[in-house]
């Protein structure tokens, strides 16, 4: 069952030039999965309320974190001027897009700030050293749009069964990645053995129908082996 807490904020990362993690002070237990994600609600305000992913792990046990793309939203600027120390009311956890750990080769199609839950399960299986084999395709306009560059490079070190294949609209010298959009070419040159794999994806709606399209339509994946989190709002 989802609660409704208030919490205080303990510390604000930005993440690139226009989005902001939050990291709240642990609500007691951290009783979610890696995936879910919560709504906040920003100065008791109910107009002033989204869903938005938890993009920490919950082996991450000292703070619960979301990660907003900032707009000219009346939400995203009220966010974006908060401060370490002020509160905001959440409620979680909700949300089905999580690891089916029977299964374990997974591939993640992505597009910018659709990577929040993906961060959070990539996370929760390297800590715990699940053992899944994980190809994340992460599609993005430009190298600068990319979110947690830094925490999948650490994490592809750390754990040998995770692969990061970026998708750029624009080449960018010296960052490895392919030129275009994600298609069927792009899955089958990234990842050789799909067939045998689960998908998630997870970004914006018209993403995420367009990827589900090409998943059943052109590379002839089963419709469960697909499952999908929908940024409603982009
Ligand atoms: C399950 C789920 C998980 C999600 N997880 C995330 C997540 O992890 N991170 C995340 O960032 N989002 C996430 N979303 C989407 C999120 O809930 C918001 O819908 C989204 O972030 C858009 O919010 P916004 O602040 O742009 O506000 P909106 O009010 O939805 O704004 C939409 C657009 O209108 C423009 N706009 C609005 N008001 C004005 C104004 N006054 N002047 C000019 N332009 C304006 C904004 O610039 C923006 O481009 C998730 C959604 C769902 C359903």
């Amino acid at each position: 069952m989802p609660v409704e807490l208030k919490v205080k904020i303990k510390e604000i990362i930005r993440r690139n030039y226009n989005v902001k993690s939050f990291r709240l002070e642990p609500p007691g237990d951290l009783d979610f999965k890696a995936g879910q994600f919560l709504s906040v609600q920003l100065k008791d305000d109910p107009r002033l309320k989204k869903y938005l992913s938890i993009s920490s792990s919950p082996t991450e046990k000292c703070y619960l974190e979301f990660t907003k793309k900032l707009t000219e939203s009346d939400f995203s600027k009220v966010l974006d001027d908060l401060k370490a120390g002020d509160q905001v009311t959440i409620q979680y956890p909700f949300g089905k897009f999580v690891l089916d750990e029977s299964f374990s080769k997974i591939v993640f199609l992505s597009g910018g700030i659709g990577i929040t839950p993906i961060r959070s399960i990539c996370k929760y299986v390297v800590d715990k050293n699940l053992g899944n084999d994980i190809v994340l395709v992460y599609a993005n306009r430009s190298v600068r749009d990319v979110v947690f560059k830094e925490d999948f490079d650490a994490m592809v070190k750390n754990y040998s069964n995770l692969k990061v294949a970026h998708v750029l609209c624009e080449t960018e010298p010296g960052f490895k990645c392919t030129v275009g959009r994600i298609n069927a070419q792009v899955i089958k040159n990234e990842v050789s053995d799909y067939r045998e794999r689960k998908f998630y994806l997870c970004g914006p709606p018209q993403m995420v129908e367009a990827m589900c399209k090409l998943l059943l339509e052109e590379l002839g994946i089963a419709k469960e082996r697909v499952v999908t989190e929908n940024f409603q709002g982009y």
